[in-house]
């Protein structure tokens, strides 16, 4: 089989094997990692339909990952996607009235970044050896609630790494944080900055973009790489699970050969639901493409007007992991309306980073066509919580009650619907509660979690049992000009 390289989106000059870029995260130049095409799935929808997660998983991910061998992705898909996951499945495509909800939240730490972060690991390690790496990777991650936590199980005591987490103080619900504090490991650190999650983003981009820091690092034996999502490690693995709701429906008899499918995804970073559209690129039938904003809905007004422009007030939300005003993964998809241009691309790139702002052309526009946009203000995402569990008795998180509200808004009633489910209502408990009850105001989060399960009539999650007992051990805070001196203090630079 041929290679499939990477280039910059920034620069197509440069090109890397896929562990190079698994290694390295964001490009030197700032860009993003992209593969030179996009591959086509090998194998029909037919030889999809009875195949276990792992089974396509594999079928996925060795068409991008062209340097691994056999034996080791399956190895990575193995260590990843096994008792972790609180069902055997993986994830689940649950059908209430007429819409499939593709829950992605069976993993460690309950919500959707366990898909990819549970592989992250394993596949960055293997690179290192397949490059010859002798140098300690650090992993430096901006998080808005749940990225930082997967990441943190992922990578705990997985030796030849240390992980860094910097999450904004007043931006994670009590469980998010909770989960963090209490983190084991020994190459294990969490920061809370006084800023919000862009904040802390730009933080990081900028340490990866600083030559003097990266330099003293290499001095120590030590380099960068990156858990977040502009991560192409963490953007593949993601691909898989749209493939395999697809071939699940086929398979159920939900759908007819080739019948396509819209897709909704609750959005912050795009990363999830550019995902979607790379399953649809390899050659899954997929029709619209829907990207869910709450009211942070930077990317709701770029798909109605083709102007990108983050310069307006930041809202927490009841949703904060879509809490985000800079979208990183965007940049892909702007780079392959623009023609696979990297100059274009960095040239808008450039504009948002001193203006906050640009505006693509009609060119650019018209490659859209896939796209659909739709939000949710609050009291609309609370409203979905509390009609679906009306009507049906499930249970919605917040994020994934957005995307809920969108589809109902705008997906046509021909066409199947998948909505991606983020995370497990557990997660989110107060804001779930509150939405179905105003009672549960004024109760503690934690007393809420026994009634939740009564409600839902599901079984307490083990990630949740969990925070209930163990002790915090992580207190450090710091000021986002100060993220780098903490990075060197952690790592006695
Ligand atoms: C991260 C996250 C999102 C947003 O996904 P992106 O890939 O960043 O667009 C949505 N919902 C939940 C629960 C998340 O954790």
């Amino acid at each position: 089989m041929m290679n499939l390289y990477y280039k910059s989106t920034r620069n197509s000059d440069l090109k890397v094997t896929s562990s190079e870029a698994i290694l390295t995260g964001l490009a030197p130049d700032g860009g993003l990692f992209v593969p030179e095409m996009i591959p086509k799935l090998d194998v029909t929808l037919d030889e999809l339909k009875g195949m276990s997660y792992q089974e396509t998983a594999y079928c996925v991910m060795k068409q991008f990952l062209t340097d691994f061998t056999e034996e080791e992705l399956k190895e990575c898909i193995e260590k990843a996607y096994d008792s972790k996951f609180d069902t055997e499945e993986i994830v689940t495509l649950v059908k209430v009235d007429n819409t499939y909800y593709l829950e992605l939240f069976h993993g460690a730490t309950i919500a959707f970044k366990d898909m990819a972060l549970s592989i992250l690991p394993h596949l960055l390690t293997t690179s290192a050896r397949k490059n010859k790496v002798a140098n300690e990777i650090i992993i430096l991650t901006a998080t808005s609630g749940d990225t930082g936590k997967a990441a943190l199980a992922g990578f705990a005591d997985v030796a030849g790494t240390k992980i860094i987490v910097f999450y904004p103080k007043d931006g994670v619900s009590r469980v998010q944080e909770l989960q963090m504090t209490t983190q084991k490991g020994n190459n294990v650190d969490v920061v809370a900055i006084h800023g919000n999650f862009d904040n802390a983003q730009s933080g990081v981009k900028a340490m990866f973009e600083d030559r003097e820091l990266v330099k003293e690092l290499a001095g120590k034996g030590y380099q960068f790489s990156s858990a977040n999502s502009i991560n192409i490690g963490r953007l593949v693995p993601q691909v898989v699970y749209y493939v395999y709701a697809y071939a699940k429906l086929l398979e159920h008899g939900e759908i007819e050969a080739n019948e396509a499918i819209d897709i909704v995804v609750p959005t912050g970073n795009f990363g999830n639901i550019l995902a979607a559209y790379y399953a649809k690129l390899m050659g899954i039938p997929i029709g619209k493409l829907i990207c869910a904003s709450n009211e942070n809905k930077v990317l709701f007004d770029f798909f109605k007007t083709g102007v990108y422009d983050k310069n307006r007030e930041f809202v927490l939300t009841t949703s904060p992991s879509m809490d985000i005003l800079i979208s990183s993964n965007l940049e892909r998809l702007i780079y392959l309306i623009a023609g696979e241009d990297s100059d274009k691309t960095r040239h808008l790139m450039e504009e948002l980073k001193s203006g906050g702002r640009y505006e693509i052309s009609e060119d650019m526009k018209a490659r859209l066509k896939d796209f659909s946009s739709g939000y949710a203000s609050e009291e609309e995402t609370e409203g979905e919580i509390n009609n679906v569990y009306r009507k049906t008795g499930y249970v919605l998180d917040t994020h994934t009650a957005v995307a809920s509200h969108v589809c109902r808004e705008i997906c046509s009633d021909d066409r199947k619907c998948v909505i991606a489910s983020t995370a497990s209502p557990y997660k989110f408990v107060k804001s779930v509660m509150t939405s179905i009850d105003k009672s549960y105001e004024n109760k503690d989060e934690f007393l809420l979690f026994e009634t939740l399960c009564d409600v839902s009539k599901t079984q307490m999650p083990q990630a949740i049992k969990d925070i209930l007992e163990a002790d915090i051990i992580h207190r450090k805070e710091c000021d986002t000009d100060k993220m780098k001196e903490t990075v060197k203090n952690i790592l006695g630079l």
